[in-house]
């Protein structure tokens, strides 16, 4: 039987009150365990489930919970608590009431996708091939970012979680087709990738000590661009195809791989709970499915309309069933219905994966929490039959 996770937002759960909340998943609903964001990009929700109606949670995301600042000595970066914390240990009071309730305790946090970090430290941000800094996401070349990491998986696991998971770790798609407004470039092709990768000044130390060069891979970069945005056609090349065809672009991909790969080992070693990876923005390689058989207990990949999503098939194949949480929203448009959510839980189950992490950030309706109690229900009776329709 699968796991039953509930991935939420402290702030979601302290609108919702905290205490009675937690025992409603726990006893109404038949949730496991809480899966709490410790530090998360900006978040805009409306919470029409509260009380009044008229609950909002704008927050500019950044750490959940009371830092420990002398875990944080290896460079600059300190994290930066949310303002609606006010030094309360909100965070450390859900983790206890979670418990309480007998619930277990998993905690998640984005790694390198933070705009008020890059804003206060932005000697840590991502550099286009252009030269512009990104305005959200931190390098994981830079020794001084990794600290950071290493230093926050240290700060998660004194709250005692029995795993945490880690999202955005490795370079995410930086400066995609939206960032630069070059939406006419496929997402898909060759130069789309090249126009995510990082020229920072770590990444092009990291370049050199490997013995690529990082000046003649920024030029083929620039040229392969220009040369696309002359052309009417399409690309007919794969990323894959490009780097075989290109030993220098290989070399500086070959390097960009092994440095998120030694972060997750690096991290993993410094964590004293399971790790756990978010397949999302993760670029799958021969590389990186070696370092999460290795060194992370499994990962975890978005599930939608009865599939893994097409996205995330490559990463989801590369690792056995009971290594990958299956994560899936509860409302519209992910599903539509009650008995959509008891069907797409169902099919989970039957695919042997080790958990369901179900997404909430408060947004949904009060319905959809109903829907969410039926199809719990329904994995658990494990009947064997098709999936029914309880309404
Ligand atoms: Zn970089």
């Amino acid at each position: 039987m699968a796991r039953m996770i509930y991935a939420a937002y402290p702030r979601e759960l302290e609108a919702a009150g905290a205490n009675e909340f937690l025992g409603r998943l726990k006893g109404e609903i038949g949730i496991d365990a809480v899966n709490l964001a410790a530090a998360h990009p900006p978040l805009r929700v409306w919470t029409p489930r509260a009380a009044t109606h008229h609950h909002t949670i704008c927050s500019s995301g950044g750490a959940q919970f009371i830092p420990d600042a002398a875990r944080y000595t290896g460079g600059r970066l300190r994290p930066h608590a949310g303002a609606w914390l006010k030094g309360r240990d909100a965070f450390g009071r859900i983790v206890e009431s979670a418990r309480d309730q007998g619930l277990g305790v998993e905690i998640r946090a984005t790694c390198l996708n933070d705009p008020g970090l890059v804003e206060r430290y932005p000697h840590g941000a991502c550099v286009s091939v252009f030269g512009d800094a990104h305005d959200a996401r931190l390098c994981p070349s830079n020794p001084e970012v990794r600290q950071y990491l290493l230093g926050l998986v240290g700060d998660l696991a004194r709250f005692g979680p029995e795993s945490v998971e880690l999202d955005d770790v490795g370079f995410g798609s930086g400066f995609g087709p939206q960032w630069y407004s070059t939406d006419w470039l496929d997402r898909q092709s060759p130069e789309a990738a090249l126009l995510r990768w990082c020229f920072c000044a770590s990444c092009l130390q990291r370049a050199k000590d490997s013995g690529v060069n990082g000046g003649a891979v920024r030029e083929s970069v620039m040229s392969r661009l220009s040369l696309a945005a002359d052309s009417e056609a399409d690309s007919t090349q794969t990323p894959g195809d490009l780097l075989g065809a290109d030993g220098t672009l290989a070399g500086f991909e070959t390097v960009r791989r092994a440095t998120v790969a030694s972060l997750i080992r690096e991290l993993a070693g410094g964590c004293a709970a399971p790790l756990w990876l978010t397949a999302v923005g993760m670029d799958p390689s021969s590389t990186l499915e070696e370092t999460i058989n290795e060194a992370v207990a499994g990962i975890v990949v978005p599930f939608s309309s009865g599939h893994v999503a097409a996205a995330y098939e490559a990463i989801a194949r590369a690792v056995p069933p009971d290594r990958i949480r299956a994560s899936l929203r509860i409302r519209p448009p992910a599903v539509r219905s009650g008995s959509a959510l008891v069907a797409e839980v169902h099919k989970i189950a039957g695919e042997g994966f080790a958990a369901v992490q179900f997404e909430e950030d408060g947004g949904s309706p009060a319905h959809c929490l109903g829907w969410l109690r039926q199809a719990i229900r329904y994995a658990r009776r494990e009947s064997g039959d098709p999936p029914v329709s309880e309404q």
